[in-house]
């Protein structure tokens, strides 16, 4: 039995492996058009920041291995063009741009995100870089090493622009952020955000919303980005401006698709067509919270889809109960993470939001290196039902996301997680923990 895989990545790999792993005599074709497979994309940002370590450091399982430790039969260079769900075919172009067709028993599309790139002039200029995969990532790199790169233009404020802005800062380049829509981060209560907008000021970022970005153009021998009503110099352009679901292959095969353009899925990653999975950025999951449809393009979620998937084509029934959009991010000194809805979402989903913003200590009082954590909880007035949670602060933010995340995917009401038992020590927070906190007040308001 052929079990066929488009896309090498997270998704795809995790699904490769873990098949293998369940059934050595299946046989695993992966098809990848880069030659970049299993790689921790999240950690590009990062690498872009230290001059040192090359790109490639990134690369957690060389395609070498899963071929001949994994028996994987994987490659690269490979892309697939079509889907023809009838015949059970998919057609392939290979690295000489020789055409042929490949035949599964069941297939899995694991095609990714690309970046959303804006309709604009200029986009394809030397100098002007997306960062989605490796190769970006080896071309930025490579630019900035090799000549000099004093300014730097980022269009749009997502947490992948914020990454990239901390790491072009880290290589002593000056950055400027521009994008059209008004505010800086649109999902995140205004009080969290104005913390976020201080943390760039004290690093000198200086931010641009509400400029409709024109053009990027050649400017003796470095770039303008043209707003409607300032230009912007730099040496260097990256384009942060969001991701899109990869689901034209799914598309072009009659395959469902969802709302937000994602492939259509159930809890098992089976498409519409029964002999087709999706798993990944490129498909949709549920949202626990409102039950409904959702697409958050997150690495956990990829990997666990791909294992699912694995699970499924062995024989093991696994379905995935969904995602409640928990995600973290860090900024210069400063934790950003968020799980759950924002108020506007959760109108948006029929519930009845009432929130709070509490400001809580890191640490127990007196204890050294303590500061200031900004949470923002909110809960449903009607059912008193946890619905999500935001957070800010300079240490002690990142992991404490973790812990309504649980509430949320076990739907607890704002009073049964006001009861959780956490742990304390002053090292490491306040007795109350600011969670904690927030919850006792959110529900002296609900
Ligand atoms: C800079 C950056 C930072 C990030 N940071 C975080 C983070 O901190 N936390 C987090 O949770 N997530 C983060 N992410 C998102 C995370 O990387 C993705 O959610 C994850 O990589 C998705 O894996 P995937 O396998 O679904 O898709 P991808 O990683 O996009 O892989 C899809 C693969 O399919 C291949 N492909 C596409 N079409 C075809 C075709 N027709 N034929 C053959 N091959 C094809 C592509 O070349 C690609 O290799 C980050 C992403 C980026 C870019």
């Amino acid at each position: 039995m052929r079990f066929l895989i488009i896309g090498g990545d997270a998704a795809g790999m995790s699904a490769a492996s873990k098949a293998k792993r369940k059934d050595r005599n299946l046989d695993v074709v992966v098809l990848e058009k880069s030659m970049d497979v299993s790689y921790s994309a999240c950690g590009m940002p990062y690498n872009i920041a230290d001059a040192a370590t090359s790109m490639d450091a990134l690369v957690v399982r060389a395609a070498d291995t899963f071929i001949n430790t994994n028996k994987i039969d994987l490659r690269c260079g490979h892309w697939a063009e079509a889907v023809d769900p009838v015949s059970r075919t998919v057609t392939v172009v290979g690295p000489d741009n020789n055409r042929f067709t490949l035949s599964y028993d069941t297939l899995l599309i694991a095609t990714g995100a690309s970046p959303v790139m804006p309709e604009i002039p200029g986009v394809g200029l030397p100098g002007v870089f997306p960062l989605k995969n490796l190769e970006h990532g080896r071309k930025i790199k490579h630019f900035i090493g090799s000549r000099r790169v004093k300014r730097a233009v980022i269009i749009g404020m997502g947490y992948i622009g914020l990454e990239m802005c901390e790491a072009l800062c880290a290589r002593s380049i000056a950055v400027e952020m521009v994008k059209p829509g008004p505010v800086l981060l649109p999902w995140m209560n205004p009080e969290l955000s104005d913390v976020v907008e201080q943390e760039l000021a004290r690093n000198r970022v200086v931010i641009h919303p509400g400029h409709g970005i024109k053009a990027i153009r050649p400017n003796s021998g470095s770039l303008k980005v043209v707003c409607d009503t300032l230009d912007l110099d730099a040496d260097m352009v990256i384009l942060a401006s969001g991701v899109k679901p990869n689901s034209r292959l799914a598309k072009d095969a009659g395959l469902d698709i969802g709302p937000s353009g994602a492939v259509a899925v159930d809890a098992r990653l089976k498409t519409s067509d029964p002999h087709i999975y999706s798993a990944g950025d490129c498909a949709d999951a549920i949202h626990v919270v409102t039950g409904g449809k959702c697409w958050i393009p997150l690495a956990l979620r990829a990997n666990r889809a791909g294992w699912a998937v694995a699970d499924n084509v062995c024989g093991v029934e696994t379905r995935l109960s969904g995602v409640v959009g928990t995600a973290v991010f860090k900024l210069f000194s400063l934790e950003i993470a968020r799980t759950g809805l924002t108020v506007t979402e959760a109108k948006a989903a029929g519930f009845d939001p009432v929130e709070v913003v509490v400001k809580t200590r890191s640490k127990a009082h007196g204890h050294k290196g303590s500061s200031t954590i900004y949470t923002a909880m909110a809960g449903d007035r009607r059912t008193g039902r946890l619905l999500g949670v935001q957070m800010v602060g300079h240490g002690g933010v990142a992991h404490r996301i973790n812990a309504p995340a649980v509430a949320l995917h076990n739907r607890m009401d704002v009073q049964g997680f006001a009861q959780a038992d956490l742990a304390y020590a002053p090292p490491f927070g306040p007795v109350w923990d600011p969670v904690l906190t927030a919850a006792n007040q959110l529900l002296k308001k609900l």
